[in-house]
C-alpha cells in the first residue's frame, strides 16, 4: 500500500474542485466521488461546503447515502466543512424536514447560525492539533454547534467578535468537522491535519 492516501470529495453539490486542490496540496491522491463504486475505491471522504439540504436530496438520487452511512459506520474517515458539518450531526435545528444526514458526529448543530447577525465574516480561529498559529476562518451562511456528546473532542472555538466562543470545529474518532472552509484560505494546514488523522486510520 503506498503512503499516499486516497481521499474522495464528495462530488454532487457545492465547492469540490477547491477541496481537490486543498487535498493534493496536502499530499493526498484527491479525487471527485459522485458513484457508488468511487466511494470504494476511496480510503475517506470529504464532504464540501455548499448546501446541506440539496446534498441530502442528491445523495439518495446517486444511490450513494446507504453506502456512506455504511463506510462511516466502518470507520472511514470524513471530513466535513460547513455543509458537510452538518451532515454529519447527529441533530440539526433551523434544517428542512426532509433533509437527512450521515450524522455520525454526536452534536447539535444550528444551521445559518451566524447569518442572524452577520451573513458571510472571516474570524480568526484557534485550532487545536494545528500548529503555526490561529487558522484565517471564512464563514458563509455557516452552522456552529450548540452541543456536544461526551465522545466530541472541541478542536476550535471563535476568539473575536460577536459570535465568540462559538464551538466551529470537532472531531469524534475519524470524523472531523468545520464550520468555515479552510479550502477558500490556500492555507492547508486544516486539509493536512484530515491527511495525518487519514493516514493514521489506515
Ligand atoms: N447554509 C448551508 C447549509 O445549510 C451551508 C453553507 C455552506 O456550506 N457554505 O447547508
Amino acid at each position: 500500500m503506498s503512503d499516499t492516501p486516497v481521499i474522495g470529495v464528495l462530488a454532487l453539490q457545492g465547492d469540490v474542485r477547491e477541496h481537490v486542490a486543498a487535498l493534493a496540496g496536502a499530499g493526498a491522491d484527491a479525487r471527485p466521488v459522485r458513484r457508488p463504486a468511487e466511494l470504494d475505491a476511496v480510503d475517506a471522504l470529504v464532504i464540501p461546503g455548499g448546501e446541506s439540504t440539496t446534498i441530502s436530496k442528491l445523495a439518495d438520487i446517486f444511490e450513494l447515502r446507504e453506502p456512506i452511512d455504511k463506510r462511516i459506520a466502518g470507520g472511514m474517515p470524513v471530513y466535513g466543512s460547513c455543509a458537510g458539518m452538518i451532515m454529519l450531526a447527529t441533530q440539526v435545528l433551523d434544517g428542512r424536514p426532509d433533509q437527512r444526514g450521515f450524522t455520525g458526529i454526536e452534536m447539535t448543530v444550528r444551521r445559518n447560525a451566524f447569518g442572524r447577525q452577520v451573513d458571510s465574516f472571516e474570524a480568526p480561529v484557534d485550532l487545536t492539533g494545528v500548529e503555526g498559529g490561529p487558522f484565517h476562518a471564512v464563514f458563509i451562511r455557516a452552522p456552529w454547534v450548540e452541543r456536544v456528546g461526551a465522545g466530541v473532542e472541541v478542536l476550535g472555538t471563535v476568539t473575536d467578535g460577536p459570535a465568540a466562543g462559538r464551538i466551529v470545529a470537532v472531531r469524534q474518532g475519524n470524523l472531523l468537522a468545520t464550520s468555515f472552509h479552510p479550502e477558500l484560505t490556500g492555507d492547508t494546514r486544516v486539509h493536512a491535519y484530515f491527511v495525518e488523522l487519514v493516514r493514521t486510520a489506515r
